[in-house]
């Protein structure tokens, strides 16, 4: 049990460096993508998160709650990103706000929970199973560590999750996928890395970052 409490200030935070972030790394998305999708996954998450930082400021002056912010992301994503990564991240993100109505701070611990909810319904509506060579991949292992009732603190835990995450996304090199476009390539996958599995870890450092500086205040 950790006492860190994260308010929506944090998540306000993090949502508006996801936009940064995106662009920075979007090149590398592209390219990962193009050698096994379509070559749009960098730009399906700078159009989404574009679109999120355009209508933070609002959602963040009209929500009552962190569960709303979540929701309306989750929606903004699902609603404007085309391609499987959108609707993917979308119900990520809504569904992780779920347990949260009401409550404009959360605990480290509910926050690990309601990640928990966002990694259930990746699975739910995309179907993949570990191994498959999707964002699953990177998640289920990073399910593993948020589960853990380790009494370490917040950010040695997230930095493990994040780091189990990060394998995961390697593991997925050697792989055939069994899920998402790069389905039809067959042996030709192998080698490369998937592209939302890179792009899933990466999210979650973002939150790592913010994370270190709240745990610091
Ligand atoms: P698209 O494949 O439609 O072009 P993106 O390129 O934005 O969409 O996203 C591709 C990523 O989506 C893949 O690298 C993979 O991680 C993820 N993905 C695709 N299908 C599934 C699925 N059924 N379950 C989980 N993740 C999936
Ligand atoms: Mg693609």
């Amino acid at each position: 049990m950790s006492t860190l409490v994260l308010d929506r200030e944090y998540f306000i935070n993090v949502f508006r460096d996801m936009l940064p972030f995106v662009d920075k790394e979007s090149e590398h998305l592209q390219q990962l993508d193009s050698a096994i999708g379509d070559g749009d996954h960098g730009i399906n998450l700078t159009i989404g998160f574009r679109e999120v930082a355009k209508q933070l400021d609002t959602i963040n002056e009209n929500a009552a709650d962190i569960s709303t912010i979540f929701k309306k992301v989750g929606m903004l994503l699902l609603g404007k990103v085309g391609g499987s990564s959108g609707p993917l991240y979308g119900s990520f993100f809504m569904k992780a706000g779920k347990d949260v109505t009401g409550k404009n701070e959360v605990t480290f611990d509910e926050f690990c929970g309601m990640l928990l909810n966002g990694i259930e319904s990746i699975q739910l509506r995309g179907k993949a199973e570990l191994g498959d060579k999707t964002m699953i991949d990177a998640f289920l292992p990073g399910a593993e560590v948020l589960k853990q009732d380790s009494p370490e603190d917040p950010v040695e835990k997230f930095t493990a999750f994040v780091e189990a995450m990060k394998e995961g996304a390697e593991s997925t090199i050697p792989l055939i996928a069994k899920k998402g476009r790069a389905m039809r390539l067959g042996e030709r996958a192998i080698g490369h890395k998937d592209p939302g599995a890179e792009s899933a870890w990466m999210m979650m450092e973002v939150f790592l970052k913010r994370l270190k500086e709240a745990a610091s205040a």
